[in-house]
């Protein structure tokens, strides 16, 4: 075997280990309405606090967890954890707001997602309406018709749905149009391209058109200075997510957010 053979499979290897050994952590990232500023939710993304390489993003691993298997295991924990975290925020008493937790297409495949969710508030007592979940269009839009009865239970729950990185997979109109879903989250590459590129421009402001044209919410994320702020407000985005406001923090540093 070669080393990098090996440091991949010791890195599985730990990975596997990594939840018991409570290296798993989850930080927040504030999503924010464009027109008041308040903070309107809160995004859990889940980091491995590495015992000897540090702190790792998920996009470090989270599709090494995919391939192995093992990302429902995590995906449980992070819904259980970011449900819990959000309860426990409204009660010390601060102003109630979303937590958005992202879903692998494995997670959303299982057979028994709804009484996963549902156990989860149960358990957590967070109401359903202040959770939302985030899916990517490709897992939106594989097997449409098998999608539909979750989406459809969980929405009438009053969990919401968000599509993440919207843009970038491969959308049918006339699938998103039966989608029961809560929001579109504008892909940061298109984002990030608003000041130069005159066809990211068009991008998102047709997006963001779309969306309200179809009565749903739109988010922008990786949104990074004020002149792609300003371009989202001339163009009425509901809210953002990106370093300008925040990076992602612990529960307790986003405590002071809301205060
Ligand atoms: P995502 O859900 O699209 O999350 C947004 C990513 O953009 C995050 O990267 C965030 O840190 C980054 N970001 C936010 N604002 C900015 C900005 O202004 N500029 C730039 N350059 N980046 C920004 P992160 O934390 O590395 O997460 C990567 C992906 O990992 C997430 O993309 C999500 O798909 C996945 N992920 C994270 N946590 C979980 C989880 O618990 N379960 C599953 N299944 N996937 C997760
Ligand atoms: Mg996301
Ligand atoms: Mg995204």
């Amino acid at each position: 075997m070669n080393t990098r053979t090996l440091e991949r499979v010791t890195l599985e290897n730990r990975l596997r280990q990594a939840l018991e050994r409570h290296e798993l952590v989850v930080l927040y990232q504030p999503q924010v309405a464009m027109d008041t500023g308040q903070v309107t939710g809160a995004e859990a993304l889940v980091y491995w606090l590495h015992p000897e390489l540090g702190l790792l993003s998920p996009g470090n691993f989270i599709p090494m967890a995919e391939e192995i298997g093992f990302i429902t295991d995590i995906d449980d924990w992070v819904l259980e954890t970011a449900c819990a975290q959000n309860k426990a925020w409204q009660d010390q008493g601060y102003r109630s707001f979303n937590v958005t937790v992202n879903m692998s297409s494995k997670q959303f495949r299982r057979p028994d997602l709804v009484d996963q969710v549902r156990r989860v508030l149960n358990a957590t007592g967070l109401p359903p309406r202040f959770l939302e979940l985030e899916i990517t269009e490709g897992t939106a839009m594989k097997d449409i018709e098998y999608t539909i009865p979750s989406l459809n239970t969980l929405t009438g729950m009053e969990v919401g749905f968000a599509i993440d990185d919207f843009g970038t997979g491969y959308s049918s109109l006339s699938c998103l149009k039966k989608l029961p879903i809560r929001k579109l989250k504008i892909d940061k590459s298109f984002i990030f391209g608003v000041n130069t590129d005159p066809n990211d421009k068009a991008i998102v402001a047709t997006i963001i058109a779309m969306a309200h044209n179809l009565k749903l919410e739109v988010i922008a994320e990786g949104v990074e200075d004020a002149d792609q702020l300003e371009f989202l407000h001339q163009n009425h985005c509901d809210q953002m997510q990106g370093f300008l406001y925040s990076r992602p923090i612990p529960a307790e540093d986003f405590r002071r957010l809301i205060m």
